[in-house]
């Protein structure tokens, strides 16, 4: 038989911190006695002194709840203490099991617009109405809080069971029972289906509030600057009260049915306490309970059938928790299903990888139309290519293809005398060293981020810094390469510039020694001195891996053996700087022209 959706998820759960639910269920046994443990001995006191039964007993049932009460409090709180410390861990755990779902995915899954859609809704469903994971936690805290009270409740409530058993009958006390147990059922009705209810308009309110959410937050989370130089601020509160008032109104037509049934539930629970309470007295009066035990029973009646109703209601709950759970189970269940390939990469020291797309074509998923469009080029060991065509004509999704990010939807790369789907994906992968535009440093040591790795060769990382003209800036850094980059986990950590962030990216990409290097705009964040000082280096730092260089500044690329200019997705001439110039009526022609005039300028002032 199937597992069901709640069992597979607080089995996947409680498996990031196996100690938690433990120790969380021994705190409620300490904290639900307490209770009880109160009413019966104040019932015993109350008893000793209504049958005069000596001082002494007295003060021995009274240091009995004293001390009773320490011990029971201290284990209490220590118990409390190490459940709150294993809550913490639980849930960090659990957001690095989903982050690590995130990272292993392909990454077509991980930039399908879908995809993301799913995760966001995840994390919000959690953020903005608690439902998934943990409230399932709370449920079943909820239902175990409940059993222990309704143990508890018919231990303590025994005795009475045997002495109402032994009363002679009553038809009075039998109606009472009845309706006791009416509103308890009907009770349990209410709560359960304003659990669904409940579920129900919170997955409408997250559905409907997803957009607003992510526009309002936007907003604040964006750097700002655009807002501080246009005086946006006005504009963006604008936006916030439309999100709220959109808000309130979603809540408003969802919750108002939820807030009737919730009293109707309240009422149908103070009704049940009354006919407890009656049911206790009239035993009371008719010498069948003992007058000291009234405190007793009413307390721990009124507990049995409260909980009772709780312990129904939960499956209420895990029933209306169901589909959000389904939204959590579903990420974790998407499958990686790009090729990973068997054939082992030779390893050569003399870099003798030929690449060549034959007839390639791409588009990208929930895309009409082609983004690349019978893409077919030669690229030899140790040749440096130029890719250039304007914004969006396809640069960026090459090189994708080439690194295997994606896979062709149409025709074949092949690697030397095989398509690169064949080989082991991994080692493919290490075949390239890319520095894309929109790369990541992370808020590591600078030696983690240029190694990639957790330790690192310090003089070769020292010697790609200064290559890539990170020198002089290094030289800064007090703690070299143990500087931590940014502040987000460090004080001391070093923020820096868009063009000191790409140098260190290059001198990363130079450090994985790969036979491939790739530079997306690489210069597009440095300086004009920079950016030269690399030109003139470039040979140096590339020295005989085959170099890809993507720009759309024609300038930059004069300098390689070979370039191919993209126009919409098509590749429509290749050759050299000369060749391209000399046909009048190619693109190139037109895209150097229309650059030319800036350099020219340029070089007036
Ligand atoms: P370039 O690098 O030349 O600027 P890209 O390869 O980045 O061009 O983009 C080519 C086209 O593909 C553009 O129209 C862009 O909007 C589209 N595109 C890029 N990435 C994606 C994506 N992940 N999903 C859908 N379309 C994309």
């Amino acid at each position: 038989m199937a597992e069901s959706v709640t069992k597979r998820a607080f089995r996947m759960y409680s498996a990031n911190n196996p100690k938690y639910f433990p120790i969380c269920f021994l705190e409620i046994l300490f904290e639900k006695i307490s209770p009880y443990f109160n009413l019966w001995m104040s019932s015993e006191i109350v008893s000793a002194m209504y049958e005069k039964r000596g001082a002494g007993e007295i003060y021995l049932l009274a240091a009995i709840t004293l001390f009773g009460n320490f011990f029971v409090r201290i284990g209490g709180a220590v118990l409390k203490r190490a459940a709150d410390a294993q809550e913490k861990i639980l849930k960090d755990n659990e957001a690095a099991a989903l982050n690590r779902k995130t990272l292993s995915l392909d990454y077509d899954k991980l930039e399908n617009p879908d995809i993301r859609q799913h995760r966001r809704k995840i994390i919000e469903n959690a953020q903005i109405n608690g439902y998934g994971v943990m409230h399932m936690a709370d449920d079943i805290k909820t239902f175990v809080q409940s059993l222990v009270n309704v143990l508890f409740a018919l231990v303590f409530l025994g005795e009475m069971f045997v002495l109402a058993a032994r009363a002679p009958f009553r038809p009075a006390v039998y109606l009472l029972f009845a309706a006791l147990a009416v509103c308890l059922v009907l009770k349990v009705i209410f709560n359960s289906l304003n659990s669904r209810k409940a579920a129900e308009a919170n997955m409408e309110l997250g559905n409907e509030m997803l957009e607003e959410n992510r526009l309002s937050q936007g907003y604040y989370e964006a750097e700002g600057m655009d807002n501080r130089i246009y005086r946006q601020q006005t504009l963006i509160s604008r936006i916030h009260d439309m999100a709220v008032r959109r808000h309130y109104e979603v809540f408003s037509r969802v919750c108002n049915g939820l807030i009737i049934r919730g009293m109707l539930g309240t009422l149908l629970s103070r009704l049940s306490g009354l006919c407890s309470y009656l049911i206790i007295c009239y035993y009371c009066t008719l010498g069948v309970f003992p007058v000291g035990s009234v405190i007793k029973y009413v307390g721990c009646l009124g507990w049995l059938t409260e909980n009772i109703g709780n312990l129904f209601q939960f499956f209420g709950e895990v029933r209306a928790n169901e589909p959000f759970l389904r939204i959590y189970l579903d990420y974790f269940d998407i499958k990686n299903d790009m090729y990973q390939g068997s054939l082992a990469v030779e390893k050569r020291s003399d870099k003798r990888f030929d690449i060549s797309f034959r007839d390639v074509s791409f588009r990208y998923a929930g895309q009409e139309n082609l983004c690349l469009k019978n893409i077919s080029l030669k690229l030899k060991v140790g040749e440096r290519l130029a890719v250039v065509g304007e914004n969006g004509s396809g640069k960026t999704t090459f090189i994708k293809l080439l690194c295997r990010l994606y896979d062709p939807s149409e025709g074949e790369i092949y690697m030397n005398d095989f398509n690169i789907r064949k080989y082991d994906y991994r080692q493919y992968l290490n075949l390239f060293s890319v520095v894309f535009q929109d790369y990541t440093l992370l808020s590591l040591p600078l030696g983690n981020n240029v190694s990639s790795a957790a330790v690192w060769d310090s003089v070769k990382a020292e010697r790609l810094l200064e290559e890539a003209g990170f020198g002089e800036r290094y030289g800064q850094m007090p703690k070299g390469l143990e500087t931590p980059l940014y502040k987000d986990f460090d004080e001391d950590g070093v923020n820096l510039s868009g063009g000191e962030a790409q140098k260190v990216a290059l001198a990363r990409a130079l450090y994985r020694d790969a036979p491939f290097i790739i530079l997306d705009e690489p210069t597009a964040a440095l300086d004009p001195i920079a950016e030269a000082e690399i030109y003139a280096k470039f040979d140096e730092i590339v020295g005989d891996k085959t170099a890809i260089y993507i720009s759309h500044r024609l300038s930059s690329c004069r300098f390689c053996d070979k370039i191919a200019v993209f126009d919409r997705g098509t590749i429509v001439q290749v050759g050299t700087h000369a060749e391209l110039l000399a046909d009048t009526g190619g693109k190139y022609y037109e895209l150097w022209n229309a650059q030319a005039q800036y350099y020219t300028k340029e070089a007036e002032r």
